[in-house]
């Protein structure tokens, strides 16, 4: 949670942590079949407005990071216009309740649920 803080004391701005994926967390994506993704900056960051989360986007057949906080959800790849499916909250990509990213997910390479995620930095 953050707070800003004016000289007074006054509250001028609270962020507050989802649960799942918080705020500002670079994760890669790997699967044994040789597919990887790296770079998916997930969470908010310092933009109030967006919640980035892995999807599935079955028009390029990949991982993408989108932004779940708008609509309608959207790869950012031009000309992709199929809507990408949330990873952790669709059981057809994540058969395994063990967070939203933890556990094995659905690969858009090999169709096999062996994709993992990991944490690997932070960003704001
Ligand atoms: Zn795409
Ligand atoms: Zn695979």
């Amino acid at each position: 949670m953050v707070f800003l803080y004016l000289v007074d004391g006054t509250i001028i701005a609270a962020q507050l942590q989802t649960p799942g994926v918080a705020m500002g967390q670079v994760y890669s994506a790997a699967c044994e079949c040789g597919y990887q993704v790296g770079d998916l900056f997930l969470g908010r960051g310092e933009a109030v407005e967006a919640d980035w989360h892995p999807a599935f986007c079955a028009e390029g057949q990949h991982v993408v990071a989108v932004n779940r906080a708008g609509e309608p959800l959207a790869c950012p790849k031009p000309r992709h216009i199929a809507t990408p499916i949330l990873y952790g909250l669709d059981r057809r990509l994540s058969p395994v309740e063990s967070g939203e990213l933890g556990g094995r997910h659905l690969c858009p390479r090999c169709r096999t649920v062996r994709l993992s995620f990991e944490e690997v930095g932070l960003w704001d």
